[in-house]
């Protein structure tokens, strides 16, 4: 089995970084504070003191960061230096359908293999191991990431070549943003309307307006727990990958547009570190 290194150990990245090892594989982790590092330490990880580290121990190396800059930093200036010939990077994070391309040219000069592999099913799916994984990249590289992404995901789509995970994970998030916008909406006109918000999602789970956002985040919103999950900081800078992308290829996207200005606000209004849930709580200033 290949020694994986992990860097990034956040929501996502900390139990995913445990399902490799209870999948038997040895992993080396390295994050920027040190509390997640020690918990998996504990687990039976190995220890690396910074990128180059991870690079140095291991053949396969997986990135779960925030941002496209993050990624760029940590995979191209720090690590790329001490990589081999043959080795494999996957990234896990959501960037820049452009920013994954940059990297693949980058590591295929230095003939390292890499694959864009951006996730959905929230820190759930990620403690569960049944998370969605949407992959660009080639073909071989793919199928040698295959056992080790099973550890982590159970739907497991190989989209196409470099950077078309990424543009994947992006149509998600749109589905996703407006879905949660759909749901604030609906639960709001309920509770105004002195309707059982228990019993509205409830009834509408079992029909046609049935999905995951409605059922997870739709419960969020009726307990008022918004406690991440995925932040509202986080989808806004997906929903910047998105508008984009959007721009690169003369795309309007109407709806995404007007859900990430409700996510200024709700940014504006101190609630960036929020669950993407919390965005029901503007909709209390509009109304009364
Ligand atoms: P997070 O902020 O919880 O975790 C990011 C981790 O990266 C943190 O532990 C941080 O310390 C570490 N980090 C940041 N910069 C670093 C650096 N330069 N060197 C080393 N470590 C560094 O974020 P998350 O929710 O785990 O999300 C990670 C990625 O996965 C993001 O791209 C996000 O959009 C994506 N994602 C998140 C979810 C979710 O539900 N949280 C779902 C799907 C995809």
């Amino acid at each position: 089995m290949d020694t994986i290194g992990f860097i990034g150990l956040g929501i996502m990245g900390k139990p995913m970084a445990q399902n490799l090892l209870k999948a038997g594989y040895t992993v080396v982790v390295y994050n920027r504070s040190r509390a997640a590092m020690e918990a998996l330490a504990a687990e039976g990880a190995v220890l690396a003191v910074s990128p180059q580290d991870v690079t140095q121990q291991t053949d396969v190396v997986i990135t779960c960061l925030p941002d496209s800059p993050d990624v760029e930093a940590i995979v191209l200036d720090q690590a790329l230096p001490s990589a081999r010939s043959g080795m494999l990077f996957i990234d896990m994070s959501t960037i820049a359908p452009a920013s994954a391309r940059k990297i693949y040219v980058a590591l295929k000069a230095k003939g390292i293999q890499s694959l864009d592999a951006p996730v959905s099913g929230g820190d759930i799916g990620a403690q569960q191991g049944t998370l969605s994984v949407m992959v660009g990249g080639d073909a071989a590289a793919f199928q040698r990431a295959l056992p080790i992404l099973q550890a982590m995901g159970k739907n497991i789509v190989h989209i196409g070549e470099a950077g078309a995970g990424q543009v994947t994970k992006a149509c998600n998030q749109i589905v996703v943003a407006l879905t949660v916008q759909a749901v604030a909406e609906a639960l709001t006109l309920a509770q105004k309307s002195g309707v059982d918000l228990t019993k509205v999602r409830e009834a509408l789970l079992g029909g046609f307006a049935q999905s995951r956002v409605l059922e997870v985040h739709g419960k969020r919103m009726i307990e008022g727990s918004f406690q991440p999950g995925f932040t509202i900081d986080l989808h806004r800078k997906d929903m910047n990958i998105v508008l984009q992308t959007a721009r690169e290829v003369h795309v309007p996207l109407l709806g995404s547009s007007q859900v990430t200005t409700l996510m200024d606000g709700a940014i504006a209004q101190g609630k960036g570190n929020l669950d993407n849930a919390a965005l029901i709580t503007l909709y209390d200033g509009l109304s009364h």
